[in-house]
């Protein structure tokens, strides 16, 4: 796991999770509470770990022995994370496929560099974005296409209260030498995405 976000001063967040506590409870001095600032504080360290890391510096070991134009996919990595509008998790899966143009990435620094963009304050648009940009910057594939489904609680338990919903982001890339005038071969997103969703098969 990543450091603990640099900038986070735990005895400021724990004197402030103490306050709200103090609002929000009608007993906030009873037993079960006594160390909960301390526990929250702890516990951020944790979910915001990926404050102030960049996802692409993850990327950190690529390889070019063996590559071939063939698309490779990363399939239902899970992840969790924070809203930054109501600090309520959403939590779900990201799929991404790349066609590989010189490099490979190692397949763990791909979910390391989902781990960096999710443990922080976000939104799922920007982390589809930040993970498909993570990718294009460390591999500098062809192309490539990230796909992210989650669960929002802030659309589930509270507000439209709508549980089980799915909320579905997706964000395509093409690199320099990809498209009709490189030289490997090119994916349109229709043809990404429909590798990402198991439809079609990798051209030969
Ligand atoms: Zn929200």
């Amino acid at each position: 796991m990543t450091a603990a976000g640099p900038k986070m001063n735990l005895a400021a967040v724990e004197v402030a999770v103490g306050t709200i506590l103090k609002y929000i409870d009608e007993d906030s001095g009873r037993e079960g509470l006594w160390r909960t600032p301390e526990r929250v504080a702890e516990m951020y360290t944790e979910l915001f770990s990926g404050v102030g890391t960049d996802p692409a510096a993850e990327i950190d070991a690529i390889f070019s022995d063996g590559v071939t134009h063939d698309p490779v996919l990363v399939t239902d990595l899970p992840f969790y994370s924070m809203c930054e509008h109501h600090l309520l998790p959403f939590f779900g899966r990201a799929s991404l496929v790349y066609v590989p143009d010189q490099h490979i990435a190692g397949i763990s620094k791909i979910a390391r560099a989902l781990d960096t963009t999710t443990r922080r304050l976000q939104v799922q648009e920007r982390i589809t974005a930040q993970l498909a940009d993570a990718v294009m910057s460390g591999v500098q594939p062809l192309a490539v296409a990230c796909r992210v489904e989650a669960e929002h609680l802030c659309m589930s338990m509270r507000g439209v209260q709508k549980p089980g919903h799915r909320v579905v982001t997706t964000a395509i890339r093409h690199g320099q030498s990809g498209g009709d005038n490189g030289s490997g071969p090119s994916y349109s997103a229709s043809e990404l995405l429909s590798l990402l969703d198991g439809r079609v098969q990798p051209a030969p």
